[in-house]
Order: C-alpha cells, then structure tokens, then sequence
C-alpha cells in the first residue's frame, strides 16, 4: 500500500496550538473514512515524557501499551478516535540511543557515524515504522518546537528527504504559525511568519500550505500578503483563529477547504466527511441543560495543562449529560482541617493522580469531606490512595496509617510498594504502566458504570501509572470496617493478581476510586464510564438540592409578591 505523509512543522513561537491543527486535521481525514495515524516528534534529549515535569510541560500522557508520552498524543487519541503506542512519540533521545547502541554493536561497519545520513536513516526509519504499525493510508507527523530551533534541524532535514524518497504526491507539508495582532495599528502582522518560512525554506522545505493562528479571524487581504511572500497560494492559507471550544477547530479548518486542499494535494478521492457527531458535541457545549460544579483538588492548579486528559473526561462526560462541568481548582495545600465549608458548594470533588507529598493531607481531607456530606467524590489513583488512607484512619481504626510514599514509619503502609516493584532501581522502570484488566464484582457501582461499556465479562481494560498500591495485607481490615473492593486485578497467581483497582463506599450516592486512569481512554463519542456517572451523579445532587430548597422555600411562612403589607 502506498502510505501518504503529512509534516506538520510550526514556526514564531511555541504552544501555537500545533496540535489542536494536526489533530483536527486528522479528525477532517477520520471523517471522510482513512485509516489514519498520528506521529509526534520532540526534538528534547529525554527518552520518554516520564521524566519531565508536569507542570513545567503539562501532563504525561499513557498509551495502551505503557509508553509515557507528550500530552499531544492524548490530543491525537481524541480527535483522531484512534489508539496510539510507544512508537508514536518519537524523541532526540529515542534516536540516538538507537544509533549509538548500534554503533557500539558493530552495525555501522567502519563508517563514521553522523547525523546524516545515520540520525536521519533512523527519525525516517521510526516514522515509515509508526505508518506501518497502523497500516494507515495517512500518517500525521508533527515536528515539536519552533523552526529555526537547533534541535529540531535533523528532524526537519529527515522530512525533506522524504518527499525526495516518497515523491510529490505522497508527501504535504503544512506550517503553522502565529499571527499576531497589534492593538496600536489595530492590524495583523505577517513579517513573523514571513520571516518563519523564510528559515523553513531555508533548510529546504517549502510549504505546501499555511495554517494562521490568530485571535479573531484573519482578513483576506492579510493572507494574499503572507501567499505573495512565501509562494503559498492564497486559498492555501488557512485561518485557526482561537475557538471557543477546540472541538470546534475540525469544523472551522474544514469551511475553509482544508479537507479538499488536501485531497487535491495527494491526489486523494474526493470525499463528504461524516462531521455529525463533532457539531453535535460543539452544540451542547455551547448550550448546554444544565451544569455541575466539581472541584479538582490537586497540586499543579496553576497549570491545568498538567491535568489535560482528566479535564478533556470530565468534558466529555459532561456532554454525555448534556452539561456544562465547571472546574474549581482547589490546591490541596491550602485544604486544612476546619476550612472545608467551600467544598459544601461543589457538586463533586475529585482527587486525581499525583506523585510526592505535597498537599497529601489536603486530599485526605477532601476524600474525608465527601464521605461524611455524602458529596459524589472520584479518586483517580492518588486520589483512590488518599480515600483509603482516610478510611484506614478514620473508620478502620488504623491510626496514623499512610503510605510509604509519603511516611516510610507509617504504623499501617495501607498504601506500599510491591515486591516485583522495590527489585526494579531505574527510574521509569519502577511503575505498572498501560493497559491493565481489572474484575469488577457483580452488584457493585462499577458494575452499573460499566454496565454499557466494552467489556468482556466482567473485565474491563483500564490504563495505569503508578507504583504503590493498597497493601493486600490490610485489605480483610478495610473491608471489615466497610470498605467495599469493586475491582481487582484478575488472575489466581502472578504478577499483580488480586490487586486492589476499585474501591467504594455501600451507603453513599457515588464514591469511587480507582487505582487506574480512565481519562486517558476517554473520547467524545465514547466518554469514560466512571466519568459519565460521576457527573450524572453530581448533577443529580444538585436538582435534589434544589428540590428540597424548593420545598424549604415553599414551607417557609412568607407572603407571596404583592401580598404582604410592604
Ligand atoms: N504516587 C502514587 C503511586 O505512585 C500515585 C500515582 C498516580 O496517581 N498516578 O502509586
């Protein structure tokens, strides 16, 4: 099969938004029926995302099979309604680990090792590889960072070639850059991105075509400038001016043409792409029914990039209810005894995953708050620890229980490391990665979630990435003192077998948490099922709420309008 390419590079500054544009690219191909998929290239030294910092680069994302990606991957996953692997996020590190260890083996013979060809053999090896995987017709590939970076040279230098290796037809190149806008002149200015493909051309790229970013939409006489200096034709030049929603992106690229620039392009079929669903979504979340509040009470609240996946869910489910879910952001360090009465006003509170101390005690307040007010409360995987930990304490008797992530003299390690866990030293290496099945227990609230979802039997797959979990020495204490475990991980012996994966509470409306991840699976046409419910019954607590403040009012002895002697 001849395999079609699709280079996405960026140029002026960074976080453009580049991959909002490649994957609603990929969503308008999705749409007309192409096997589809998706490539990221991140030109930094790390091997992997694993090791970087949240807020500093926004959450790591995890595929099915447990790579620890660039958040863009997740972007891909929704838009694209595809599942990505390891070999999707392509890294300066991958690469040249590769071609070192092949030199240190012998591989090279004699030759002097050097970035090109050797460094570019392998980026061009690892991208036809990710084609191939997929079997997909198109392949995305977005180049990280900004032209004109040095470390992105070797990749943009493997991507010219390849229109040389794959021919014209075969092979796009779309720049996407910033328009900015100046308020004194009150005028778009085009030299940055002149100057922009002036350097792409520079290394032996020309565009094929041009994507814009902007505040507002772009006037006509802005783009036939930017065509007149950078050899790009006018109708060429697209316009991704900031959306109200990012769902609303694939649709605005396609009025533009986009869709058929393409298919003219590669000499593709021309094809109606099927964009219901998409319009469908943008509608309820411009309109929405109704709407629930529901605090995320975590540690990076100045960087909601870090919980990127978890925020796409909660939208998702949200859309699912026809509703709008409003984030509050609730640090968890400043959550102390005593200082809860704003959680009263949330329609549910959820604890997401996080590593190290900071702000433990908080989230064990927040899971203890949802417990006692009947609040809906989510725990994904940190924020199921915590509801454990706070169980273990407060109803199970195990005073001063903890994990041994955060207090290594814990009395009661409710929270520990494995065996199979403590033997591995490298960092990276030490974590229950990807997808991982978990045995739900008839009659409990996860079996109802699930109830619609894919499954088989009563297993379900869900990603993880963590390296504690609930001590199974502790497990017949909690469950005596009422700690229902709804999901574990299934099998008689071996690795992970009986792993605690779900817990929830009998006499309470919606209290659930998961050793998993289930926002990285979450997508707008099939929304994550733990998601849906917690939202149905955040909304839930708020009309019954309203009832019985409705019935409050209606008991209470005062005059209706008009009646009364004022
Ligand atoms: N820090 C915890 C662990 O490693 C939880 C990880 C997470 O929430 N992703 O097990």
């Amino acid at each position: 099969m001849e395999r079609k390419y699709i280079f996405v590079t960026g140029g002026v500054v960074s976080s453009l938004g580049k991959g909002i544009s490649t994957s609603s690219i990929g969503a308008l191909l999705r749409a007309r029926g192409y096997q589809v998929t998706a490539v990221k290239i991140d030109p930094y030294i790390n091997v992997d995302a694993g090791t970087m910092r949240p807020y500093e680069h926004g959450e790591v994302f995890v595929t099915g099979d447990g790579a620890e990606t660039d958040l863009d991957i997740g972007t891909y996953e929704r838009f694209l309604d595809i599942n990505l692997g390891r070999g999707n996020n392509i890294t300066t590190g991958q690469v040249y680990q590769t071609v070192i260890e092949k030199e240190r083996r012998g591989k090279y013979l004699s030759e002097t090792v050097q970035v090109i060809p050797h460094v570019t053999d392998e980026i061009k090896r690892r991208i036809r590889k990710a084609g191939q995987e997929a079997n997909a017709e198109l392949i995305l590939v977005e180049v990280g960072g900004t032209v004109g970076d040095i470390e992105s040279l070797p990749f943009l230098e493997a991507i010219r070639q390849m229109r040389f290796e794959e021919g014209g037809d075969n092979t796009l190149y779309l720049h996407v850059t910033l328009l900015p806008y100046l308020g004194t002149s009150e005028e778009f200015k085009t030299k940055p991105t002149q100057h922009s493909v002036a350097t792409l051309r520079g290394v032996g790229i020309q565009p094929d075509g041009i994507i814009l970013r902007s505040k507002s939409p772009v006037p006509e006489d802005a783009k036939r400038k930017i065509s007149l200096f950078t050899n790009v034709e006018a109708r060429n030049v697209f316009n991704s001016y900031d959306a109200d929603f990012v769902y609303a992106v694939p649709e605005i690229l396609e009025q533009q043409g986009m869709g058929r620039f393409i298919e003219r392009r590669l000499e593709l079929e021309r094809v109606t792409p099927e964009l219901r669903a998409w319009q469908e979504a943008v509608r309820v979340l411009r309109q929405p029914d109704q709407e629930a509040i529901i605090g995320i009470v975590g540690k990076y609240v100045a960087m909601p990039d870090a919980y990127l996946s978890l925020m796409e869910a909660l939208k998702h489910a949200g859309i699912a209810n026809h509703a709008e879910v409003k984030l509050e952001w609730i640090d968890a360090e400043n959550l102390a005894e005593g200082h809860v009465s704003g959680l009263n006003e949330l329609d549910g509170i959820l604890v997401p995953g996080g590593f190290g101390i900071r702000g433990i005690e908080g989230k064990v307040i927040a899971a203890r708050h949802a417990r006692e007010q009947k609040i809906p409360y989510l725990g994904i995987c940190l924020g199921m620890q915590v509801a454990v930990i706070e169980y273990a304490r407060n109803i199970a008797g195990l005073d001063g229980a903890n994990s041994t992530e955060f207090d290594p003299y814990t009395p009661f390690p409710v929270i520990d490391l494995m065996p199979e866990q403590l033997e591995v030293e490298d960092l990276g290496g030490t974590m229950r990665l990807g997808n991982w099945p978990m045995q739900i227990s008839p009659g409990s609230l996860l079996k109802r979630l699930y109830q619609s979802a894919p499954k088989n039997g009563n297993m379900v797959q869900e990603r993880h990435r963590h390296r504690y979990e609930v001590n199974p020495d502790y497990v017949d204490a909690l469950k005596t003192a009422g700690l229902v475990i709804s999901g574990i991980t299934p099998g008689m012996k071996g690795r992970g077998a009986g792993l605690v994966e779900a817990i929830e509470l009998p006499d309470h409306p919606f209290y659930l948490g998961l050793q998993s991840h289930p926002e990285f699976s979450s997508r707008l046409m099939r929304p994550s099922a733990p998601f849906r419910g917690f939202i149905q019954a955040a909304l839930l607590r708020k009309q019954r709420q309203a009832e019985r403040g409705q019935t409050v009012a209606d008991d209470l002895d005062v005059p209706a309008p008009g009646q009364g002697k004022f």
